[in-house]
């Protein structure tokens, strides 16, 4: 028998830690025979601390076990035999409410998290984790078949650009170096996001196997893992991975005795400064210099780091490389639509009822994602919009909740994929407060190397904050989307480029809400 633990970062947050020492104590002091493990998060966050028992008879998921809960559940369960039904939220003998958060979710991306323990190198191999790179090796696929094969799977970036992966892989192996750098950017700021940190909490290591493969393919020699300070948990267990992967011949010289490939990585804390997510501002701090973006061309898969090639992926990019090679990229493409291929992991948060991490196959409705998988709006209230692509992002309305999930047809919402946070409003979320949050951010994440992001995005705070403040002015709404177009058009990165989203699309499809602040200081 064994008592899974899950310790991601909202776990603990919801006291898991406590829960688990409470375990322990129990065991030792009582003699109990069973086995206690740790895993990170299985993605349902709203049902924190979870508690997994495996016994002869099936996999039973309890949540919400404090420690008040524990004795009763250890006392049920393990002394006397009989689960304890209504705590249950997952299991494989029953079927519970919480089936329809997990029935139409396909697991590529999330496929170890909650699911092993991600501090055991062990475990992971035990799921055929470092099998594609052994693959690799074994049937000495090239580099040039291995890019091809990301190429067919037709997996775009999904740090939020969306560009073809292989294409990006390719620019970087067709610019000879002698060194070459591959980086897996984790510096993930979207207030309201935390797809890559459970990633890196829950799987560290098929983070690790897709750059290693990455390198290969692209002939990197040097690999950096780019990751916010903010996720001390994500990094300590990055650590430990990076020391289990070089100790079992992973990571250093000649690796799985490919003759000549040598290939390491390290990690570089980022101090938390939003536009470092931009790939150009990113390097510039890894290079020890302030993250301010530069200009391009020339891309950074000609001359990035150090001015040397360099491949830069997101963590769950990464993470679906391994999958990708061991299963086949007719595998991944079978999943999504004609531009948008496999599954993308969203964040859900805001006002819904089972806030957490779900992982859909593209092509889902937004209505799915919010209704199904997370059960709808909190306390009965009504669905009145969701932000998507974080303070890149734009406000979807209701009346467009069928739009579905993929690159193109978000955008044409006016809002963007981003990396997959969903923030969720109901009645009651005034839009222009939601407006003034996201413009708030950027505002102050703006690094100020260009004019109209520096100041255009002060003046158009200024402006939302009279709005609200009962002070607005006719010709109000007019100004805020001339200063918009003014932003985006003379920004030099994606920080300018997109911060006057969420204020343009709460115009387009909430204007009636600016004009009640306005003329009838409501
Ligand atoms: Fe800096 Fe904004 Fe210009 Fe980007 S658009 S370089 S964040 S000032």
């Amino acid at each position: 028998t064994q008592v899974i633990v899950g310790l991601g970062s909202c776990g603990i947050a919801a006291g898991a830690g406590k829960t688990y020492n409470k375990i322990k104590a129990l065991k030792e002091a009582e003699n109990l025979d069973f086995e206690l493990k740790k895993t990170s998060c299985v993605g349902m966050c709203y049902r924190e601390p979870l508690v997994e028992i495996v016994d002869s008879t099936g996999t039973y998921l309890y949540g919400e076990i404090d420690e008040d809960r524990v004795f009763e559940i250890i006392d049920k369960h393990i002394v006397q035999g009989s689960p304890v039904k209504e705590y249950v939220v997952q299991s494989d003998l029953f079927k519970t409410p919480e089936n329809e958060f997990l029935d139409e979710q396909v697991k590529i991306v999330l496929r170890n998290c909650g699911h092993m323990d991600p501090e055991s190198i062990e475990e992971y191999q035990a799921r055929q984790g470092y099998a594609a790179i052994r693959k690799i090796a074994g049937e000495q696929i090239s580099g040039a078949d291995v890019i091809q094969k990301v190429l067919d799977s037709g997996i775009r970036g999904r740090g939020g650009g969306g560009f073809p992966t292989g294409m990006k892989w390719r620019f970087a192996a067709g610019n000879p170096s002698d060194e070459k750098f591959i980086i897996c950017n984790a510096d993930e700021g979207d207030p309201g996001a935390f797809m890559d940190r459970s990633v890196l909490e829950g799987d560290p290591h098929s983070v690790l196997e897709g750059m290693i493969i990455g390198a290969y393919a692209i002939g990197a020699t040097e690999g950096v893992i780019y990751c916010r300070a903010e996720y001390p948990l994500a990094i300590k267990r990055l650590n430990i991975a990076l020391d289990q992967a070089r100790a079992n011949g992973f990571l250093g010289q000649n690796i799985l005795g490919i003759k000549g490939f040598n290939f390491d990585i390290h990690i570089k804390e980022g101090a938390g400064a939003f536009v470092c997510g931009e790939e150009t501002a990113l390097i510039a701090s890894v290079e020890g210099e302030r993250g301010m973006p530069r200009k391009r061309p020339p891309f950074p898969a000609a001359s990035g780091l150090w001015r040397k090639p360099t491949n830069i992926n997101n963590v769950e990019t990464y993470a679906n490389i391994p999958w990708i090679i061991l299963n086949g990229p007719e595998a991944y493409a079978k999943y999504g639509t004609e531009k948008s291929k496999g599954t993308k992991v969203f964040a859900l948060a805001g006002k819904i009822r089972r806030s957490g991490l779900v992982e859909v196959p593209m092509g889902i409705t937004i209505r799915d994602v919010i209704f199904k998988l997370g059960g709808g709006i909190k306390d009965n209230k009504k669905f009145k919009a969701v932000q998507m692509g974080g303070p890149s992002g734009g406000c979807i309305p209701e009346y467009l909740a069928d739009t579905i999930v993929d690159y193109d047809s978000v955008n044409a919402t006016g809002a963007i994929m981003g990396s997959g946070g969903m923030v969720v409003m109901d009645e009651t979320t005034c839009m222009i407060d939601v407006a003034k949050f996201f413009l708030d951010f950027t505002q102050k994440e703006s690094c100020g190397k260009c004019t109209f992001c520096r100041i255009g995005t002060k003046r158009m705070l200024e402006i939302l904050n009279r709005i609200t403040d009962g002070e607005g002015r006719d010709g109000d709404i007019e100004l805020l989307e001339e200063l918009a177009y003014q932003i985006k058009d003379t920004s030099l990165c994606g920080l300018g480029q997109t911060a006057p989203n969420p204020v343009l699309t709460t115009i387009r499809y909430f204007r009636d809400e600016y004009e009640a602040h306005i003329y009838h200081k409501k």
